[in-house]
């Protein structure tokens, strides 16, 4: 699928005839057919430069080494903006475990009395490996801290996961703290300031939180954004993870964030009790959160595997964010792994496609690459707001870090997408990309 000969330790400066997905085009690129004209992508010095379309058959002047996709997808590296590298893989070393989300988290608690951070930090580096060989450059995991004046050896693995892996993937580490740690303002002031120090050693740190029904507590909510906002944090938070439709977590959120005029970047994971309330609660509530400027993160294999869960019974009701919603106000939304082969999640793979191929048909989302792909290529929706990125994906001047899906095709999408080229900088990996 490419042109011949091509020496693969050199730098790309053209992409020719590639078809990039519609949410990264500009307005005005022309159509045919119904189908955005194929792209030619122009890198210098590892830099996307400029992106023309391809009109006719003219040939292009071919000065440097040139790429041809003949029509095949391109999408930017990806972003996995929810998961959790502290539990993850240590499913394969547990007995059984029960259903449901109680279930997994004694079976969790049971396991975390034998870490050390040899364990952590191997199945952390599994982990970001896996993530990596699937097109991966920005990942964010949350990080369970359930002591109220102690950060986990965890934390400290991720700290340092953070600065080894800086070349290649940006890992960002969220400190997830039970509300109930929050209950007094001083230990909320405590856990933000050690959520700081670490940020101020290794960037990309930030406070998180566990908002549910079962330990609702306005005040200790109060007390997190009180404390993020006094250490000027990034607030990254599980909410309404369940079915019941008075959850209140997202609406508290949402108009807090406004009259308190938060400045740092709010992003809820989950938001599964939308789906379940009324819908004109669940619209009004998604109205106050895009004027909040929240994003949101949606979890379809864990929400799959969670919700609704009882022994012997089939599941009846699914839990999927208002996501067609969201988006339609202009929310940002993403689309990431979550648990990742332990007690809360029994698959997974570090492959942002491979939760896209369940949220496809569970989110009834179509057209799956040109509308949709964009849930898993917009780190800046995930940035802080305090230091906004300088490029989007596909941008001028954004580092030419791409995948190309050279057998899968708009129609199908995900599938046919293990086969894969990925581009780091302007330079072609050695590798295949995943290998089915
Ligand atoms: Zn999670």
């Amino acid at each position: 699928m490419m042109s011949t000969p091509f020496d693969q330790t050199q730098a790309i400066e053209i992409i020719q005839r590639a078809r990039l997905p519609q949410w990264a085009l500009p307005k005005e690129w022309p159509q045919h057919l119904g189908q955005p004209q194929l792209a030619n992508v122009y890198i210098e010095h590892g830099k996307i430069t400029r992106i023309d379309p391809q009109l006719g058959s003219t040939n292009l002047s071919l000065q440097g080494q040139s790429l041809d996709l003949e029509g095949a997808l391109l999408l930017p590296s990806l972003v996995d903006a929810h998961t959790h590298l502290d539990k993850t893989l240590t499913l394969s070393r547990m007995g059984p475990v029960g259903p449901g989300l109680l279930n997994a988290i004694q079976a969790m608690m049971h396991d975390r009395a034998t870490w050390s951070e040899e364990d952590v930090k191997n199945r952390a580096s599994k982990a970001l490996t896996m993530a990596w060989n699937a097109g991966v450059t920005h990942i964010r995991s949350h990080c369970d801290c359930w002591e109220p004046r102690q950060m986990p050896l965890a934390w400290r693995v991720l700290e340092e996961l953070s600065q080894t892996w800086r070349e290649r993937i940006r890992l960002e580490r969220v400190a997830l703290i039970p509300l109930t740690l929050f209950k007094n303002k001083e230990d909320a002031l405590f856990l933000a300031q050690s959520v700081k120090a670490s940020q101020e050693r290794v960037a990309g740190a930030m406070l998180g939180g566990f908002i549910h029904t079962s330990n609702w507590d306005p005040e200790a909510l109060e007390n997190l954004l009180y404390a993020a906002q006094t250490h000027e944090l990034d607030l990254d938070l599980h909410v309404d993870e369940e079915l019941n439709p008075n959850a209140l977590g997202l609406k508290f959120i949402a108009e807090r964030v406004q009259t308190l005029s938060f400045t740092g970047r709010v992003v809820c994971g989950h938001t599964c009790a939308l789906s379940q309330m009324s819908e004109d609660d669940s619209l009004k509530t998604l109205d106050q959160v895009a004027k909040s400027g929240i994003t949101l993160v949606t979890l379809p294999i864990t929400n799959l595997f969670l919700q609704d869960a009882q022994t012997q019974r089939t599941p009846r009701i699914r839990g999927m964010t208002l996501v067609k919603e969201a988006r339609a106000r202009g929310i940002p939304v993403l689309m990431a792994s979550d648990n990742v082969q332990d007690p809360f999640c029994a698959m997974g793979s570090y492959d942002p496609l491979e939760a896209f191929s369940v949220g496809v048909p569970m989110g009834q989302l179509s057209p799956a690459f040109d509308t949709w792909s964009e849930l898993l290529c917009r780190p800046e929706w995930i940035h802080s707001k305090i230091s906004p990125p300088q490029y989007t994906p596909f941008g001028i001047g954004a580092q030419a870090d791409l995948i190309c899906f050279t057998k899968a095709n708009t129609t199908g999408f995900p599938s046919q997408t293990h086969s894969r080229q990925i581009i780091h900088a302007g330079i072609l990996s050695p590798t295949e990309g995943l290998t089915p």
